[in-house]
């Protein structure tokens, strides 16, 4: 990913790539009106919504995001409250913070707007990134990437495109008959479609995809422009039936059960779409697991192959980044101070080349021993990887945030006894006899999450870490960004440094111990040595040392578990021919558990994933657009374990 490169001519961006101009000063605002929001017709079709309803509309080519702008104004002044937008832009080279600032300072009309956009434009990195904006009742899911990548991945149902993208004679990579049937492709029946090109190829393209195609007048001095719908939804290809998606849910009542960072994510999530959210927690307080840890760091392992594991963390962590930055105080309860990961070892710097040649600088950057010093405002000796919108977080501050949205109500102290399915949905009965009745539930209670679910196999398991905490001195508060080398230390928040933390595959003891506080000591002293001198050097003792042990839950492959939970037995009986032949078209429908929902499994990078996990469940119960491509999600299927089981026996 590269950002936009522009040139610019009184207040207008101009593109260096592709010789041509984002919008006219004069009356770009008013073109895109006439071409992208009355040929969608979308001042009557937003006016016609009913509380509770949606209307998604796609674009190619996001540059200014002046069309989006202008659509989340007209959807402000004629949709009703309760209606929501959901908008899908994608973007091969998004401008940087600056120039977007610039571009969009031409539009005093949008500014409302466009400052809520500027407010949350971090995190612009490649894949799919989510943007969420008055309350949930707009939001955003920018593709970074090339559309003819991005756009075939989209789970979506999209009612209006805007066609934008430089002029086909100036972009003609883009506007290609591929791009046409991706259109197509994820379009709902009867979806409309307008573009200001009127030539005959993208026409005749777009009628190849099966749109009905009319020309109309273009804006002003442009004789003519394209408009048209999708008279039947595409024919779908085959897909496994567990890769698609359980049935909507149609009451708004969800049980969220745990209320640590995947609890709450969920719960935000849903509470944003209107559902009263009750979330239950067997503890006294919110986060008292391995999200209440008092600091921890906004840490990417990355590959530099494109992974499932690297994708779903790079749409994370813009999502992460963007709900820090609007819902807590930076500088108390989190901060973006980057993040150094420090080259160790030989392996390590190799990697870090990859990386560094695979990734754009706006996500990290190569540093040398004398600028990642500057940087940090410590000495280090090694080269590391930068990334300058990293940080720490008090994970406790971002639970209590999202706990707070408004919808959600919290039962602490709850011991659960049982969950069962009614007629019409779920009962949790309390261990006090209690019955708390739901359309939905989402199991977020980590390592636990399978006590409540009998015919279920979930593959989690425990990792120990146990984290300690120093006094900062008034050398070691010098240090202003977070280390990362095997172990991790942050600047200092409330007078002290959060480092560790330990790997402990056998224990499940969750008290600290000081032979733990003793490796992460040792850990540090080969992390920073000038730091460790700075927090007492050898006097530094670990009985002096505060702290605490959690249990991780994790996966075989890492990979958190989040989406819809099926039946166990369901699954092996439906399924049982794959055991013979791995490769069978099935189409017997998964026996799906309905509206019952997981995420569980962030291992140690909950701070980054859970969020977004905790969208992607109130995406997936809704029926919205997905907020990550759909090999990421059939990567996080609850379910893949015991589908590869299945077809594993094939070989055996
Ligand atoms: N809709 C924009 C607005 O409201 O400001 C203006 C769009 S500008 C004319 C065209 C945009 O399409 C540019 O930002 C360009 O980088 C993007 N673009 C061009 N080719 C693309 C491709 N293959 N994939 C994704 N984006 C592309």
């Amino acid at each position: 990913m590269q950002h936009a490169d522009l040139d610019w001519e009184d207040g207008q961006p101009r593109s260096r790539a592709f010789g041509d101009v984002y919008f006219s000063r004069d009356s770009g605002l008013d073109e895109t009106r006439h071409v992208f929001l009355a040929g969608n017709r979308l001042p009557e079709r937003f006016a016609a919504l009913a509380a509770g309803e949606r209307l998604t509309v796609a674009e190619t080519g996001f540059g200014t995001g002046l069309n989006f702008l202008a659509a989340w104004q007209l959807f402000d002044a004629v949709a009703p409250a309760g209606a929501r937008l959901d908008f899908v832009s994608t973007e091969k080279y998004p401008l940087s913070l600056a120039d977007l600032t610039r571009a969009l300072a031409a539009w005093p009309a949008l500014s409302p707007y466009a400052d809520a956009l500027l407010a949350q434009y971090r995190g612009v990195v490649p894949g799919y990134q989510r943007f969420v904006f008055d309350g949930g009742r707009v939001v955003l899911t920018l593709l970074v990437g090339d559309v003819l990548e991005t756009l075939p991945q989209l789970d979506a149902r999209v009612d209006a495109w805007f066609l934008d993208g430089f002029s086909p004679a100036k972009n003609p990579d883009m506007w290609v008959q591929a791009l046409f049937d991706a259109m197509a492709a994820c379009s709902a029946a009867g979806a409309s479609f307008a573009t200001f090109t009127a030539a005959g190829f993208v026409r005749r393209g777009l009628s190849a995809a099966g749109f009905d195609v009319k020309k109309v007048p273009g804006f002003g001095s442009k004789r003519e422009m394209s408009v048209g719908t999708l008279p039947h939804a595409p024919e779908r290809l085959w897909r496994a039936p567990w890769l698609a998606r359980p049935a909507t849910i149609t009451g708004r009542r969800a049980l969220v059960i745990g209320a640590g960072i995947a609890g709450a994510s969920a719960a935000a999530s849903l509470a944003r779409r209107g559902f009263a959210v009750t979330v239950v927690e067997r503890h006294p307080l919110a986060a008292q697991e391995a999200s209440g840890n008092p600091q921890g760091v906004l840490y990417l392992k990355l590959s530099a192959h494109g992974t499932a594991q690297t994708r779903l963390l790079l749409a994370a962590y813009g999502y992460a980044l963007r709900t820090l930055a609007s819902s807590l105080t930076r500088g108390r309860d989190w901060d973006d101070c980057g993040v150094l990961q420090l080259a160790f070892d030989e392996a390590t710097a190799h990697k870090q080349d990859a990386l560094a040649a695979a990734f754009p600088e706006a996500l990290l950057k190569r540093v040398d021993a004398a600028g990642a010093s500057e940087h940090a405002g410590v000495a280090l000796a090694e080269n590391a990887l930068y990334f300058p919108e990293g940080g720490w977080i008090k994970p406790p501050a971002l639970v209590q945030a999202l706990l707070a949205t408004p919808g959600v109500t919290c039962r602490y102290g709850q011991a659960e006894q049982a969950l069962a399915r009614m007629e019409d949905g779920w009962r949790l009965t309390l261990a006090n006899g209690e019955a708390l009745d739901a359309d939905m539930v989402v199991i977020a209670c980590a390592n636990q999450s399978g006590a409540l679910l009998p015919d279920t196999t979930l593959p989690l398991k425990p990792i120990r870490g146990q984290v300690s905490v120093a006094p900062a001195t008034e050398q070691s508060s010098r240090l202003r960004t977070v280390l990362c080398g095997e172990a991790y230390v942050a600047p200092a928040a409330d007078g002290a440094h959060t480092f560790g933390a330990t790997f402990d595959f056998k224990s499940t003891d969750t008290t600290a111990t000081l032979a733990d506080h003793r490796a992460n000591i040792d850990a540090l002293s080969a992390l920073s040595p000038a730091l460790y001198a700075a927090l007492g050097g050898d006097a530094l003792a670990p009985e002096a040392l505060g702290g605490r042990a959690a249990l991780r839950s994790s996966t075989p492959d890492y990979l958190p578990l989040v989406g819809p939970l099926a039946s166990h037995t369901g699954v092996s009986e439906a399924y049982a021919e794959l055991a013979r032949d791995a490769t069978l078209p099935l189409t017997t429908t998964m026996p799906w558990l309905p509206g019952l929902y997981i995420s569980a499994g962030h291992g140690s990078r909950g701070m980054v994933s859970a969020p977004l996990a905790g969208e992607l469940i109130a995406s997936l119960a809704c029926g919205e657009t997905l907020p990550l491509p759909a090999p990421i999600v059939d990567a996080l299927s609850p379910s893949r374990f015991a589908l590869r089981a299945l077809m594993r026996r094939k070989k055996t």
